[in-house]
């Protein structure tokens, strides 16, 4: 991304508030031109106190000037600091509203895309964060600096600029010969503390990541005493963070020295031609001082100019990072216009194929028939691609290739919203979000009444649970266990009462006394509904009115529990593993 890229995405996002950026740019101009008034003064006085000393009575005289300078130098000083102040607050309060509207609108932007895009490695939900983050201080802050350091520090520099070339040409000439070799020193410096810059950021990154790493494995580590192992590995990164912290130092110390040492000449060169001048009689002695302030006004950005420029960088670096996951327009979800007046729940996959974002093939020529008002099961060893159908029937997914029929319409036609209103899905966990027992449940119906949220969880046998606790439905949701969490979430159902329900391996996260819990409040959400199942649990799955079983992404066997278990196949196999594991004799002679 180059500057004046970042200048466009941005510009939309500034643009709203084109009154403050006209305020802060007429502010910049005033303190560009009050920047210039001492050195005026200075040559003023110089000028006028030489003229004084031949004279009889000098400071008799003088005092005039002298009330006359204190007067203009303080009027100067309070306009400044008025002027710096307003630059201050309108360039803070730009950062922040563009910052508040960067934020707010990526969310809702990332919102809208689908699924596969959260399946990309490069958008993992870490990355993400850490792109949109550092995307928005980053930018936020280089709008920032542009207003309150960069326009002033250049806009200064060009009127002092234009002050010398006015003042003497020659003069004016030298100044302007020195900044290109200035300029170019400043730039070398900021290009090799580039590479080091992101070096360090890389680091601090790994440093962090380690850090996060020991916290999450820490039993591991304390369980093979392998502490110095762990904290070897931080050390070897701390040294090379320092050693890259250090060198970094040395550069800009050198950089700086020798920045000095070129603008030291200039002033120099500068005094030579003016005192030149004054001395043949062209120029006053006051002009001494005003040429050499208005040359430190004209070297004042360069020598921030390594600062600036890495800052700068590193927003194009961010920027690029941010505006990608803003603009992927690509990935926004696609929604037909198909509303039917209801939805009977009758879906018929023909020939799908299916591959995820990352190239794993996951359905190969996938055909079903799920029936309306049935329980449907979808049976197989992990990996064979249950829970790939569920997400397609979501329309999460679309198919590569076949098609896939809701009530005789393609999927692909109906509305997706209007689709997803009509779906109920509890998946094995990660059903609740953070707030009362109370937002957890409304969240299945938003307005609903407390009557209706309470016969909600009462057929999904949770209310007397939940009036147990201090607090009742305004407790907070992530203290539930696992077992009550997941009957909130079919609660949520129950409240929404979609026609069709998926159900994925919704007890698979359960023990034994959760999973017979919650199997009544399971039992009540299938009645009369369409409900598709991915269930490991033979007691879930038996009495499905159909089971497709699936191996490696390919249907192998369907029908009722016995005529796919008479087929011998894989269901077979699945079904004698799953009973011996249960170990029935013993469980029939214990509980005789
Ligand atoms: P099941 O539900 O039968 O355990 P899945 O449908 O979850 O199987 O997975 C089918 C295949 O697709 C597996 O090889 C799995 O690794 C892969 N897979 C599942 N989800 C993703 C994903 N989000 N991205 C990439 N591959 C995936």
């Amino acid at each position: 991304m180059t500057l004046v890229q970042l200048f466009k995405s941005i510009l939309p996002y500034v643009r709203p508030y084109k009154w403050l950026v006209a305020g802060a740019l007429t502010l910049t101009f005033i303190g560009s031109l009050a920047a210039q008034v001492n050195a005026y003064v200075l040559q003023y006085t110089v000028n006028s106190i030489a003229a004084l000393l031949e004279q009889q009575r000098p400071l008799a005289d003088g005092l005039s000037i002298i009330a006359v300078i204190t007067a203009v130098l303080l009027g100067k000083e309070v306009l400044s600091i008025l002027v710096t102040f307003g630059q201050k607050s309108l360039g803070e309060r730009i950062r922040i509203v563009v910052s508040r509207d960067l934020a707010q609108q990526v969310i809702e932007r990332v919102l809208t895309y689908r699924l596969a895009y959260f399946d990309d490695d490069e958008s993992g939900s870490g990355k993400l964060q850490s792109r949109i983050d550092q995307g928005i201080s980053s930018l936020t802050r280089t709008v920032q600096s542009f207003f309150i350091e960069i326009f002033p520090l250049f806009g200064a520099a060009i009127v002092a600029l234009v002050g010398m070339l006015n003042a003497n040409l020659a003069v004016g000439l030298v100044a302007t010969a020195i900044i290109p070799v200035y300029y170019f020193v400043s730039l070398q410096q900021a290009k090799k503390l580039k590479g080091w810059r992101r070096e360090i950021r890389r680091f601090r990154e790994t440093r962090s990541g380690g850090i996060i790493n020991i916290l999450e494995s820490i039993n591991v580590i304390k369980s093979f005493n392998r502490e110095d192992i762990e904290a070897k590995k931080q050390s070897d990164l701390q040294t090379a963070l320092t050693d890259t912290q250090l060198k970094t130092r040395s550069t800009n110390f050198k950089y700086d020295g020798l920045k000095t040492f070129i603008e030291q000449m200039g002033v120099v060169a500068i005094i030579i031609l003016t005192a030149y001048l004054v001395l043949t009689g062209q120029m006053q002695i006051g002009a001494i001082m005003l040429h050499i302030m208005l040359f430190n006004n004209v070297t004042a950005p360069i020598r921030q100019l390594h600062r600036i420029y890495g800052e700068v960088n590193d927003a194009l670096i961010y920027a690029e990072g941010f505006f990608d996951v803003m603009d992927a327009d690509d990935q926004v979800e696609q929604s037909g216009t198909y509303r039917p007046a209801r939805i009977e729940g009758k879906f018929e996959l023909r020939g799908v194929e299916f591959t995820y974002p990352n190239g794993t093939q996951a359905l190969f020529g996938v055909d079903m028939a799920i029936l309306p008002n049935k329980i449907t099961a979808l049976v197989g060893l992990s990996g064979a691609g249950k829970s790939t159908v569920v997400n397609l029937l979501d329309k999460f997914y679309e198919p590569d290739l076949g098609e896939i029929l809701l009530d005789g319409v393609p999927l692909r036609d109906y509305d997706t919203r209007y689709l997803r209103d009509n779906v109920g899905l509890v998946l094995q966990k990660n059903h609740i979000f953070t707030g009362t027992v109370a937002d957890n449940i409304l969240y299945g119906k938003p307005g609903a009444t407390h009557e209706e949220m309470v016969a909600a969880a009462k057929q999904a046998y949770i209310h007397d649970e939940v009036m147990k606790r201090p607090g009742g439905y305004e407790s907070s949701a992530l203290a539930l266990s696992g077992g009550q969490q997941q009957r909130i979430a079919i609660a949520r159902l129950f409240l929404k009462k979609p026609p069709v329900i998926f159900l994925d391996e919704p007890t698979a996260s359960l023990d034994a006394i959760a999973t017979e819990q919650i199997k009544n409040s399971l039992d009540a959400i299938k009645k009369d509904r369409t409900v598709v199942m991915v269930s490991h649990s033979i007691s879930q799955y038996v009495d499905a009115d159909m089971i497709y079983v699936m191996k490696e992404g390919r249907v192998v066997e369907h029908g009722t529990h016995e005529d796919a278990y008479r087929q011998g196949g894989t269901y077979k196999e699945i079904f004698d593993a799953a009973a011996r594991s249960l170990n029935v004799e013993k469980i029939n002679s214990t509980m005789s």
